[in-house]
C-alpha cells in the first residue's frame, strides 16, 4: 500500500474580503511548509480556496447589482491571481460553489442526518450578517458589533440543529490524547478548557438565506455557510483519497470551528477527523489593528511591488513566530529586507561569486563544512517539523553569518590560483546550502543562485561534494531599498 499524500490545507477564505496579508500569512506558510516535505521526497498535496455563500455575500452582489455567482466568480479570480502572483504551488483551488462540492455537502450531511445527529428546533439570538455567525451579549459592545459597527439583527426561526454536545466526550479523549493534535500547547489548553465548560448544540441551517446549498432533507433551509465551508476539506480529500487532512493552518480567530465543530461534524458523518489544526497569530499594522476603517490595510500586491515575491514571502514568515502576535510597518519590513537579503545572502552571494568566476571546474567540498552543514541542516528541519519557520529562518541567518565569519578568516581574495580555489571550495557549499535551505522560502532565489554556480536543480543538493561547478555573475539577488 502506498501512503496517501501528506495533505495540507488552508482556511478557504470570504471572497467578499480584499486578500491581505493576513490571508497571504496563513498561504504562503502552507506552501512553504509543502514545499519543504516535497524537496525532502515526502509527497505532499495543498488545498486553497474561496467561501462563497451566504446572507453576506448575497447582500453584497445585490448592491453590486449582479447575480451572486457572477459577482463571487469575479471575486474568487482575485484570490486565485494573488495566489498565483505569490508563487503559491497549490493542488487545488476549492470553491464553494463548485458542483463537487455542493454534491459533496448534500450527502454528508444526509448522513449525519440518517445517524440522527440532526434535529430541528427554533433558534433565537442576534445574528451579525459580517460575521456571518450568533453574537452572545458579552460580544457586543453598546449593543453593537464592535468589528463591524453594526447592530446584530435580532432572529427567530425554525432551524435545524447539529447535536454538538453528543460529542463532547469523544472530543475531550482524542484532543487530550493527540488523536487530534492542536498547536501552539496554549491553543489547545484554551480550546480543552472551553469544552470541560459544556457544548451546546449548533444551529446549522437557515430558511431565510437563499443563496446556500439546500438542505438535501429538507430544501426549505440552506445549510448555514460556515458547516457548507468546513466541507470542503473533505470534498478534496474524500475525492483524491487524501482525507483525513493532516493539517489545517488557520488563524487563532477560526479555530474552534476547525478544533471543536469541524471534528464532530466528522466524527457524527462516520468519517476521521483532521491530525492537526495549527492557530497562528493575527498582524498590528505599527501597533494597531489591521482595518479597511483605518485605512492601514497591507495587500500582498503592496508588498509584491515593494520588495518581489521571494522577499514577500520571505517577509512574512521572518517578522514574528508563527503562533504569537506581532507587528508589522513598513520602516521595519525595509530593515529587515536590507539586514537580511541584501546585506546577507545577497552580498555573500556576490562576493562569492565574483572571486570564483575565474576558476574553472570548483568542486563543491564537504570536509570541515561538511558536518557543521549537516548540524545546520539538522536544525532546520526539527524547526520546519514543528511549523516553526521562525526559527528556520534564523538557522538559515547563521549559517549566512557562518559563510561571511569564515570569508574573513579565510581571506580568499588574498590568494591566488589553488590555493583561492581550495578556499572557495568550502565557501560555496554553504552558499549552495543556503540556497537548499532557502528553497521553501524563496524558491525563485534558490534557483537563481543554484544557476549562477551551475548546479541545474534541487537534487544536485544531495550529490554535493561530487558537483563540479561551472560558476558565473549575475545581477544582485537583492538590490538595497531605501
Ligand atoms: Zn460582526
Amino acid at each position: 500500500m502506498t501512503r496517501k499524500p501528506y495533505f495540507i490545507t488552508t482556511p478557504i477564505y470570504y471572497v467578499n474580503d480584499v486578500p491581505h496579508i493576513g490571508h497571504a500569512y496563513t498561504t504562503v506558510a502552507a506552501d512553504v511548509y509543502s514545499r519543504f516535505l516535497r524537496a525532502r521526497g515526502d509527497a505532499a498535496v495543498l488545498l486553497v480556496g474561496t467561501d462563497e455563500h451566504g446572507a453576506k455575500i448575497a447582500e453584497a452582489a445585490a448592491k453590486a447589482g449582479k447575480k451572486p455567482k457572477v459577482y463571487v466568480d469575479e471575486l474568487a479570480q482575485v484570490f486565485r491571481t494573488t495566489w498565483e502572483k505569490l508563487n503559491i504551488q497549490y493542488d487545488r483551488f476549492i470553491r464553494t460553489t463548485d458542483t463537487d462540492h455542493e454534491a459533496t455537502v448534500r450527502t454528508f450531511l444526509q448522513k449525519i442526518y440518517d445517524s440522527g445527529f440532526i434535529t430541528k428546533g427554533i433558534y433565537e439570538g442576534l445574528y451579525c450578517v459580517g460575521h456571518e455567525k450568533f453574537m452572545s451579549a458579552e460580544e457586543l459592545v453598546d449593543g453593537k458589533c464592535p468589528e463591524h459597527n453594526r447592530a446584530p439583527q435580532p432572529y427567530k426561526e425554525e432551524n435545524y440543529f447539529f447535536l454538538l454536545s453528543k460529542f463532547r466526550k469523544q472530543l475531550i479523549e482524542q484532543i487530550e490524547n493527540e488523536e487530534i493534535e492542536i498547536r501552539p500547547l496554549e491553543r489547545k489548553n484554551e480550546i480543552l478548557g472551553k469544552i470541560h465548560q459544556g457544548l451546546q448544540d449548533i444551529s446549522i441551517s437557515r430558511a431565510s438565506v437563499p443563496w446556500g446549498i439546500p438542505m438535501p432533507f429538507d430544501p426549505t433551509h440552506t445549510i448555514y455557510v460556515w458547516i457548507d465551508a468546513l466541507i470542503n476539506y473533505y470534498t478534496y480529500g474524500k475525492l483524491k483519497g487524501t482525507w483525513p487532512a493532516d493539517l489545517h493552518l488557520v488563524g487563532k480567530d477560526i479555530l474552534w470551528f476547525h478544533a471543536v465543530i469541524w471534528p464532530a461534524l466528522l466524527m457524527a458523518a462516520g468519517e476521521a477527523p483532521p491530525k492537526k489544526i495549527f492557530a497562528h497569530g493575527f498582524f498590528t499594522i505599527g501597533g494597531s489593528k489591521m482595518s479597511k476603517t483605518l485605512g492601514n490595510v497591507i495587500t500582498p500586491q503592496q508588498l509584491i511591488d515593494k520588495f518581489g515575491v521571494d522577499a514577500a514571502r520571505y517577509l512574512l514568515l521572518s517578522a514574528f513566530p508563527f503562533g504569537a502576535d506581532g507587528d508589522f510597518d513598513w520602516a521595519r519590513l525595509i530593515e529587515k529586507y536590507n539586514a537580511d537579503l541584501a546585506n546577507g545572502i545577497g552580498n555573500l552571494h556576490a562576493r562569492l561569486t565574483t572571486l570564483a568566476v575565474s576558476h574553472v571546474g570548483i568542486v563543491l567540498g564537504w570536509d570541515d563544512e561538511l558536518s557543521e552543514i549537516r548540524r545546520f541542516r539538522g536544525r532546520y528541519e526539527a524547526a520546519l517539523e514543528q511549523l516553526d519557520f521562525y526559527l528556520a529562518i534564523q538557522v538559515i541567518q547563521e549559517l549566512i553569518s557562518k559563510g561571511d565569519k569564515l570569508m574573513n578568516e579565510k581571506r580568499p581574495w588574498a590568494v591566488e590560483g589553488e590555493a583561492q580555489k581550495k578556499e572557495l571550495h568550502g565557501l560555496l557549499q554553504i552558499l549552495a546550502a543556503v540556497a537548499y535551505f532557502m528553497h521553501p522560502f524563496m524558491p525563485e532565489t534558490s534557483v537563481k543562485i543554484w544557476g549562477s554556480l551551475g548546479i541545474a536543480e534541487i537534487n544536485e543538493f544531495k550529490k554535493m561534494g561530487k558537483a563540479v561547478l561551472r560558476v558565473h555573475k549575475i545581477e544582485n539577488l537583492f538590490p538595497r531599498i531605501q
